[in-house]
C-alpha cells in the first residue's frame, strides 16, 4: 500500500520535473541570446548559465530514472528518499545524509 501511494506521488513529480524542464530549457535560451549580446562579457550570466545547465541535466536523469523505474533512490546508499525531500527538490540524487558527501 505504501508503495502504491509512492508511485502516485512519483506521477506527481514527474509532471513537476517535466514542467522543471522546459522551464530551464526556456531560461538557458533567454540566458543564452543575453550573453551572446553581451559578446561573452556578461560574468554573472555566464555562472547563472552554468546553474542553469546543471539544474537541466539534474531533471533530464531525474527523468531518465523515473522511466526506468528507480526514481526515489539515493544514488549511493540505494536508501529511499522520502517524498517530503523530493517535494522539494524533484531531481534529488541523494537523500539527506548522502548529500552531505555530494556538495553542489
Ligand atoms: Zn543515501
Amino acid at each position: 500500500m505504501l508503495t502504491d501511494h509512492r508511485t502516485a506521488q512519483f506521477a506527481a513529480l514527474g509532471e513537476q520535473l517535466e514542467e522543471q524542464y522546459w522551464l530551464y530549457t526556456e531560461e538557458l535560451t533567454i540566458l543564452t541570446e543575453r550573453l551572446r549580446d553581451a559578446a561573452g562579457e556578461d560574468t554573472v550570466t555566464m555562472a547563472t548559465i552554468a546553474g542553469c545547465r546543471r539544474m537541466l541535466a539534474d531533471t533530464a536523469r531525474a527523468l531518465r530514472h523515473l522511466a526506468e523505474g528507480r526514481y526515489g533512490s539515493c544514488e549511493t546508499c540505494q536508501d529511499a528518499i522520502p517524498i517530503a525531500r523530493l517535494e522539494i527538490l524533484p531531481q534529488a540524487r541523494f537523500c539527506t545524509r548522502c548529500q552531505r558527501d555530494h556538495p553542489n
